[in-house]
């Protein structure tokens, strides 16, 4: 009876395009078995690809071993092991982790962290970031009106910045970044004095707000100004982790020193598990009990994370993304050269987008929307991000192939 009248929310409605029965690699199966190409990934997750045998076989394992265990009474192995092996690939000296379960917890703990660490209160974000959807985390974000709709008041003190958008500034990437440091000179000088500015929050590939890469410079003045203010520099590495970029981290491509980063997504390849690091004597700082939390660091998540981890290594996806994401990004140039309406195409890695931009020089939200739902059509699927939705974004499983771009490509090329 239960089952008959359950209805699903209207989010929930809206939201289901394809009803998935099955995922392996980079495919979806729906439930009459119509296979699609994958290049949304769950949003940035499934690095991995869907169903990664050696993923399924640990999860599986630690599943029939121990579920759970809150670390604060029963510390367990994969946590202590997965802590080690971050502590490899993370910036030296920024190896000390907290686990949580989401993008917006950590965002939430790496914002707790610089209040208690400087003493001060307030954040700087950039025009277009997204950190997330609770209380604080819909605080740093400005992109997408939506989230931030009927739920305020909002978290005081967060100043927001332009973000170095060279397209839409019909700029150099270096004149935008030179630029955007100006204004957050002028916005350290008026609005949010550095005495009072914890932390600043740069998404090191801008995300929701329209894939677009901060320029390398961008990121070395973000740090310069940082260390001159003593305010920290927290990296949110929640999409652009974990290889994504065709580097291990987004910001290895500027060899920018980050105070914090942020993980999610990518790490545990469909498990919820995220992480913030900082140096020892920052994590320090944090007041006891202040963070924590029932599910943080989960066994099967942890172990999850681990063998996400060995197929990165093992399968040399970090160098695959870059290759792939050369291939996807020359295709889809030429498709954009046939196809006035798509503007840009830019990104970094397996992290691309293609802005719409109508004749007069305006976002083409509809374009771009059937554009989408073309390709979904033809067994592709992707997604939209950007200030009006009108860049359409491909973010691929870092193990997609040279015939998978290809056939994504051309479905590309018929869509637009
Ligand atoms: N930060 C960035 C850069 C993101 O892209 C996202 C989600 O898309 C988040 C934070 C929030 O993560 P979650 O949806 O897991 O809470």
């Amino acid at each position: 009876m239960a089952e008959q009248s359950a209805e699903l929310s209207p989010i929930l409605k809206q939201a289901t395009p394809v009803l998935a029965a099955r995922g392996e690699g980079v495919y979806i199966y729906d439930e009459d078995d119509r296979r699609y190409l994958d290049f949304t990934a769950g949003i940035g997750v499934t690095s991995t690809g869907h169903c990664h045998p050696k993923v399924v076989e640990a999860a599986q394992r630690q599943v029939a071993t121990l579920v759970h265990g809150q670390y604060t009474t029963v510390m367990h192995r994969p946590l202590l092991r997965l802590t080690e092996r971050l502590g490899s690939v993370l910036p030296a000296g920024v190896d000390r982790l907290f686990y949580v379960n989401s993008g917006s917890e950590a965002v939430e703990a790496s914002l707790r962290l610089a209040r208690q660490a400087t003493g001060r209160q307030n954040a700087i974000v950039f025009q277009g970031s997204f950190h997330g959807r609770t209380m604080a985390a819909a605080s740093l974000t400005t992109s997408g009106v939506k989230i931030r709709a009927g739920i305020g008041p909002l978290m005081p003190g967060v100043a927001v910045s332009p973000f170095p958008y060279a397209y839409r500034y019909g700029m150099s990437e270096e004149q935008a970044s030179e630029f955007a440091l100006r204004e957050l000179d002028y916005l350290l000088a008026t609005v949010s004095s550095p005495k009072d500015t914890a932390a600043i929050f740069i998404e090191p590939v801008l995300g929701e707000g329209g894939y677009v890469p901060a320029p390398a410079s961008f990121l070395t003045g973000l740090r310069e100004r940082a260390d001159r203010h003593g305010i920290l520099l927290v990296m949110d590495e929640v999409q652009t982790g974990f290889g994504r970029t065709g580097r291990f981290w987004g910001h290895d491509h500027a060899g920018v020193r980050p105070d914090i980063v942020i993980t999610a997504k990518g790490l545990a390849s469909g498990f919820p598990l995220s992480a913030i690091a900082a140096p020892s004597e920052l994590m320090e700082k944090a007041w006891p009990g202040s963070q924590g939390g029932t599910y943080g660091g989960n066994a099967v998540s942890c172990a999850a994370a681990l063998a996400t981890l060995d197929v990165i290594e093992e399968e040399g996806l970090v160098d695959n993304a870059a290759q792939m994401g050369e291939r996807l990004h020359k295709g889809l140039a030429q498709v954009a050269d046939a196809h006035s309406v798509v503007g840009d195409v830019r990104g970094l890695g397996l992290m691309i987008g293609n802005e719409f931009t109508a004749a007069d020089g305006s976002p083409d939200t509809e374009a771009a929307a059937r554009a989408h739902r073309a390709a979904a059509d033809k067994g592709l699927l992707l997604l939209t991000c950007g200030p009006h939705g009108n860049v359409v974004r491909m973010i691929p499983p870092l193990i997609v192939t040279a015939d998978q771009v290809d056939a994504a490509v051309e479905i590309w090329a018929e869509s637009v």
